[in-house]
């Protein structure tokens, strides 16, 4: 395709994609950040959260603050005492293991445990240098860096690449790492967080994984799906 042409097509896949964040914005509204000035903290929190729900996730990590005085003792703990702390989360002998070993990866690294240095590191090297440990994927490294770094990239959970693929704004990935390459230039200027977090409101209450609630949907007549079943009838 000549450039002009390529360059034409990325405008209007933008423009969609603009579209489709205003209008889940005027549904669901504008979500803020609340950034937590503890990486080491957000990291462990964001592997809490992996598999399971907000709520279970939120009290495992009360739960393990509660238990330990702070990320050292966490650090020097008897794994299954940790796990003992995280069990309402789930997967905890597995996530306890995991945040362990982090901990000590961390001081080994750094001297210390703390990650504030990723504040002035560019955006992908924050995502490989957390996706260098152990159980921290794509996913968990983006959502560290737009939550708590305040990052423009999108993370993409299961939700996001669902809805993704159904809108067709960049074709039909097959994993979720493809659907994570190619949304990152489409997000409209600072409303990566936006984006994300009304994908998945979206993808939760009305695009479900078996039965999409199209006639209801407030992005139907930019969704090729959406757009398919209408014409279909169905
Ligand atoms: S129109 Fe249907 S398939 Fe498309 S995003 Fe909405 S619910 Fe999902």
């Amino acid at each position: 395709m000549p450039r002009a042409a390529r360059d034409a097509d990325g405008a209007r896949i933008r423009a969609r994609v603009e579209r489709i964040t205003l209008l889940l914005e005027g549904e669901f509204g504008r979500p803020r950040r609340r950034p937590d000035p503890d990486l080491v903290g957000s990291l462990v929190a964001t592997i809490l959260s992996q598999n399971t729900s907000d709520v279970n996730s939120g009290r495992a990590y009360e739960l393990l603050r509660e238990r330990f005085s702070g990320w050292g003792e966490v650090e020097r703990a008897n794994v299954r005492s940790i796990e003992a702390a995280i069990r309402p989360g789930g997967l905890a002998k597995i996530k306890a293991r995991r945040i362990k070993a982090i901990l000590r990866e961390i001081r080994a690294q750094t001297g210390g445990l703390d990650l504030g240095f990723l504040r002035k590191r560019p955006t992908d090297e924050v995502i490989e240098y957390l996706r260098g440990f152990n159980g921290v994927g794509t996913k968990t490294a983006a959502c560290v860096a737009l939550f708590d770094l305040g990052r423009e990239v999108v993370p993409v959970d299961t939700h996001v690449h669902r809805v993704v693929g159904r809108l067709g704004v960049v074709g039909h990935p097959k994993s979720r790492d493809a659907t994570y390459e190619a949304l990152q230039p489409l997000a409209p200027s600072r409303r990566a967080l936006s984006l994300h977090v009304n994908l998945i409101r979206l993808g939760r209450a009305v695009c479900k994984p078996r039965e999409p609630r199209c006639p209801e949907c407030p992005v139907r007549l930019e969704c090729d799906h959406g757009r398919g079943r209408s014409r279909s009838g169905a």
